[in-house]
């Protein structure tokens, strides 16, 4: 895959890491990598990783890219257990 092959130094530049989309360990590029809990917290979500293959940890940091609405989104007092098990493939609208 072309965004894996982003990473080709070591340690990974920042750049080089978000372009991996995260799968990829920054010290040694494998990808048997472990995610522990995610950290939510004002807009960002952080999860720590291990790499498997090097021994290498560090946190992955994430930002709230925006909000979506899919079709059948309940109102009030909808069913929300019912909504929340549905799959959500719509991604947020990048820009403004
Ligand atoms: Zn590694």
């Amino acid at each position: 895959m072309a965004e894996q092959d982003a990473i080709t130094e070591h340690p990974a530049s920042q750049a080089a890491h978000r372009a991996a989309g995260g799968g990829r360990c920054p010290l040694c590029a494998c990808s048997d990598l472990e995610g522990r809990s995610i950290i939510v917290d004002d807009g960002f979500i952080a999860q720590p990783m291990t790499c498997y293959v090097c021994g290498g940890v560090w946190t992955d940091y994430y930002r709230l890219a925006g909000y979506v609405r899919p079709a059948g989104t309940p109102e009030g007092d909808a069913d929300w257990e019912q909504f929340l098990a549905t799959e959500i493939v719509e991604r947020p609208a990048t820009g403004a």
